[in-house]
């Protein structure tokens, strides 16, 4: 057995993987970080669209190490794409990154080696390397999702998909802008299209249920008196079911009055962000009669700000099309009164499919529709698509995709049978789309590091995830999602977006805390759950 070069490679430079780096060269493992892109920030390096911006507030959205935010100080409380690609610098500038991270190198292929343990990656620019372990850090939205639309090569306009937006930026300015897709990215590039393009025309099939963002600009004096909080913040945003700081109530729908109800909606509106969905009554997401109070007081939000009544209906329809919250809900700013302006146009593409996209613009069965600039906010192969596209061969020479295409298998949502040495964050039967994204990199990452710790103590070289383990673990994300309200919508939490996709909760939907407690069992128990092997 010839020892390779690497202990870890890790692929990604987003949250998760830059913690991974931090804290896994502290071991004294020879790491090395391998990153698709051309800059730090996972997301915000491709994300970079007009109006990109993200939909957890800080401090709650950036990493809890003291070294990092004592000196950090954010212009809003939701910052925008530019914001964090600075904050990544920032990040580089405390911890001293960059030395371990090889960019524009995006990882291919990855073939299990059992005479050696170790993994030999193979990067698009024919490198390769050997490594004993390989933590995916690839993220949930690596796969981009790009319809299948009859006449997209022909379009004779400008277009792109909002994760793959030109870097150097593409001006709005008079433009005439089409966008498909009314999800968290498109409502953002749609408000933002608004302010200055001539037309925009925005194609919805299904309305999204946006809350109001309630932005605020962050003085250095207002962040300088929350940061003696800070501590108290992050250590609650590990013990909450969301990652976020919200407080979970315990109460249910209709304990309380509906005066009461009306009065606590209002109140969880005017905090903004997620608290309207994250911080409300305990059965929303399992109960359809309370669920439907929440729709409610939602869409007369809605019809408050839309002038005409019937763009408003197709908005925010009297009947929902799908209960509140089990489709992620996105923020908006001035999402809703874009509506009011004579530039912008909705189209219903449940009434008025689309047929083909012409040489000029987007054509529906209604007619066409002219653009010059076409932004497809189509949204991802999430959570799976990412780690499928690498061309991973476990031990049986068979793939990841392979293993996966009759539906997702796990062991905590972290490593798969026939995959020794290999884990991913931030994916599949994990909390990932359920949580906020640095606290998921934190607590999720801690327990990859001290596993990689417990196995350098211990002289182990391999590790694997048994399918016994993994059946257990799927037969329990299913059975919980079956509890819940959100098999009921075609989201891309249960696969649904994706034409031939198989349909299953993608997400651990039992919350942080249930999920943090499997896996410290686990551990304590010796990593129940996976076979543990030394020598070599
Ligand atoms: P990512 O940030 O996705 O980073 C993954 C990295 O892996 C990328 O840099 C990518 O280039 C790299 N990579 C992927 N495949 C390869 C490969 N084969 N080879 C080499 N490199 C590869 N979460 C929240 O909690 N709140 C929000 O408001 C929020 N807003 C979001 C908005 C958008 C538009 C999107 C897409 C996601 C949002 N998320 C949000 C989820 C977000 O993914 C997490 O917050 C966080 O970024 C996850 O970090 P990560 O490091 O796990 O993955």
């Amino acid at each position: 057995m010839s020892a390779p070069e690497h202990d870890v490679v890790i692929v990604g430079a987003g949250f998760a993987g830059l913690y991974q780096l931090h804290h896994l060269r502290k071991l004294g493992l020879r790491v090395t970080l391998l990153e698709a892109g051309t800059g730090l920030g996972g997301i915000w390096y491709w994300n970079c669209y007009p109006g990109a911006r993200v939909d957890s507030h800080v401090p709650l959205y950036e990493y809890s190490d003291e070294a990092i935010w004592r000196d950090w100080y954010w212009d809003e409380r939701f910052p925008d794409w530019q914001a964090l690609r600075r904050y990544f610098e920032h990040v580089d500038s405390v911890w001293g990154l960059r030395d371990g991270i090889r960019f524009e190198t995006r990882v291919s292929a990855g073939t299990w080696h059992e005479d050696d343990r170790c993994w030999e990656l193979r990067t698009d620019g024919g490198n390769v390397l050997r490594t004993r372990y390989v933590v995916l850090c690839t993220g949930f939205a690596a796969k981009a999702y790009v319809p299948d639309i009859p006449g997209l090569d022909g379009f004779g306009g400008e277009w792109s998909h909002t994760a793959h937006w030109p870097q150097g930026g593409v001006d709005l300015t008079g433009r005439d802008v089409a966008v498909i897709g009314t999800g968290a990215s498109g409502v953002q590039v749609i408000q933002e299209a608004a302010r200055v393009a001539e037309h925009v025309t925005v194609f919805q099939r299904t309305p999204i249920m946006a809350l109001a963002m309630q932005q605020s600009r962050l003085t250095r004096e207002d962040q300088d008196e929350a940061k003696a909080h800070y501590p108290e913040i992050f250590e609650r945003r590990t013990q909450t079911n969301s990652g976020f700081a919200y407080p979970e109530r315990g109460v249910n729908t209709f304990d309380v009055s509906e005066a009461e109800r009306l009065e606590t909606y209002e109140r969880l509106w005017q905090e903004g962000g997620f608290a309207f969905w994250a911080g409300g009554y305990s059965d929303l997401l399992l109960d359809e009669k309370a669920n439907r109070t929440a729709y409610d007081f939602w869409r007369s939000k809605v019809h408050e700000r839309v002038q005409d009544p019937a763009v408003a209906e197709v908005l925010a329809p009297a009947e929902p099309p799908h209960p509140f919250g089990v489709k992620r809900p996105s923020l908006e700013q001035w999402y809703y009164d874009a509506f009011n302006q004579d530039n912008v146009e909705l189209v219903d593409l449940r009434a008025t499919p689309i047929e083909a996209l012409t040489d000029t613009g987007v054509r529906t069965t209604a007619g066409e529709h002219p653009c010059d600039l076409l932004v497809l906010a189509t949204g991802f192969d999430a959570v799976t698509g990412g780690l499928v596209s690498i061309d991973l061969r476990g031990t049986d020479g068979k793939t990841l995709r392979h293993h996966w295409a009759r539906g997702v298998r796990t062991h905590l949502g972290l490593a798969s049978h026939g995959f020794p040495n290999l884990v991913y964050l931030y994916g599949p039967q994990s909390p990932s789309g359920f949580c906020n994204g640095p606290t998921c990199a934190e607590v999720q990452g801690d327990w990859v590091v001290d596993l990689l710790a417990h196995l350098r103590d211990t002289g182990t070289t391999r590790i694997e995830a048994t399918s016994e383990a993994e059946e257990e673990w799927r037969g329990m994300v299913h059975g919980i999602a079956e509890m819940t309200l959100f098999p009921r919508a075609d989201s891309w939490y249960m696969g649904a977006n994706i034409p031939g996709k198989p349909r299953e909760m993608l997400n651990w939907p039992g919350g942080l805390q249930l999920y943090l407690a499997a896996c410290r069992e686990a551990a304590a128990a010796g990593y129940r759950g996976f076979e543990l092997a030394r020598g070599g």
